[in-house]
């Protein structure tokens, strides 16, 4: 359980972190996050997250809330109160409280910044892995900014919502063409016939995962081919395996889609490989 929350400029306990009525990302979804994973008490992947928080606060003209390294500080201080070693820190930075008004508050209104952190069972966590998941597909119905990281998540909450209804843990939301983008809250593989590893560009509407980014590196550096090439769910279950990635699943096997078996509908050994080498980097790499 995670006991204290940072909340613009205090440490508080959970049950009395608030933010105020009118802050922007209550009433307009106007705030953007980060989740970072954190393996014995050190945030996994910290250029890439940082990278993106400032790219996502850039896109939407809401100031840092202070520098990378104050911010950093804040992050492993919240950790630290909360006496968590392995789990996941959640950042969200929203435009600030201001009276109701959808055009932009006051220049100099100052961001609202959040830090909470929760605890991660790394036992459950590979033995879920060593069994895999169910996804199911979902109609993409998203804005078309999807590569800002904001907290209005509402299609994927829903997606996620019907995915848990049928015993599956995350949907994947499929585009017009019938291409998969990714999943809710996280990025969708899949290791073709041929062995060649693919997932979606991101010149596509979709998340650019730092996970993702990472998990290419080391996939490359395993020597496996990796393409940033779409597939339909169709080509996933005919592969010979799929997987997720995020900051909360790590590299997650896939075995079935739809309640169709992808390959014999086990995890597969490229899948279990990566998640591994992943594992291994993230915490040798990890602040
Ligand atoms: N796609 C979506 C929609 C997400 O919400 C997430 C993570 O929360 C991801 C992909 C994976 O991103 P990352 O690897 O940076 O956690």
């Amino acid at each position: 359980m995670s006991r204290i929350a940072y909340v613009n400029g205090r440490f508080v306990p959970k049950s009395e972190a608030v933010v105020h009525i009118e802050d922007r990302g209550y009433q307009f979804a106007d705030a953007v996050y980060e989740v970072w994973a954190l393996f014995d008490g050190k945030l996994a992947d910290p250029e890439g997250h940082f990278a993106r928080l400032e790219r996502s606060l850039g896109e939407l003209a809401i100031d840092m809330p202070m520098s990378r390294a104050a911010l950093t500080a804040v992050l492993k201080e919240t950790v630290r109160r909360n006496r968590i070693r392995e789990g996941l820190v959640y950042l969200q930075v929203s435009r600030g409280v201001a009276k109701r008004d959808h055009a932009f508050p006051a220049p100099g209104t100052p961001p609202s910044v959040v830090v909470t952190v929760s605890r991660v069972d790394r036992v459950a966590t590979e033995a879920r892995a060593a069994k895999g998941v169910s996804v199911v597909t979902s109609p993409e119905n998203r804005w078309g900014r999807c590569d800002i990281k904001t907290v209005g998540l509402l299609p994927n909450a829903l997606a996620k919502q019907k995915a848990r209804e049928v015993g599956a843990v995350e949907a994947w939301f499929v585009d017009e063409l019938g291409l998969v983008t990714e999943g809710a809250s996280s990025n969708a593989w899949i290791v073709d016939r041929d062995g060649v590893l693919r997932t979606r560009d991101t010149q596509a509407n979709i998340l650019r995962g730092v996970t993702r980014l990472s998990l290419i590196d080391v996939a490359r550096e395993a020597g496996l081919k990796v393409e940033e090439r779409p597939f339909t769910p169709d080509e996933a279950r005919a592969a010979k395996e799929a997987f997720i990635t995020g900051a909360g699943t790590l590299v997650l096997p896939v075995i079935a889609v739809d309640g169709k078996p992808v390959g014999d509908g086990a995890p597969g050994p490229v899948a279990m490989k990566l998640r591994r080498l992943y594992i291994e980097r993230a915490k040798a790499t990890a602040v």
